[in-house]
């Protein structure tokens, strides 16, 4: 079954942690490692990321446009 999904770049996070703070579903948490510019990277938190409503409000806080959201849509067969 399709669904919501977002993918973080990790070279483009500067490791501000804005988008923790606009997810509603508590989906991104920060990273224990850091990223190739020396900054502490955003990461997909390992709950169900199922609950991605494809809000995109992690998105549209992230000052370096980081964050890109993917929206399941049904097709007249039920698939996508
Ligand atoms: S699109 Fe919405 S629900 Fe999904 S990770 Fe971003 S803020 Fe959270
Ligand atoms: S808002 Fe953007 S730059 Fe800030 S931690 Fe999240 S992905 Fe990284």
């Amino acid at each position: 079954m399709p669904s919501n999904r977002i993918e973080i770049d990790p070279i483009y996070c500067k490791g501000c942690a804005l988008c923790t703070i606009a997810c509603p579903q508590k989906l991104i948490e920060m990273s224990d490692a850091l990223n190739e510019q020396g900054y502490i990277p955003a990461v997909i938190s390992s709950g169900n990321l199922a609950r991605c409503t494809a809000c995109a409000l992690c998105a549209r806080m992230c000052p370096d446009a980081a964050i890109r959201v993917f929206k399941s849509v049904e097709t007249d067969g039920g698939q996508s």
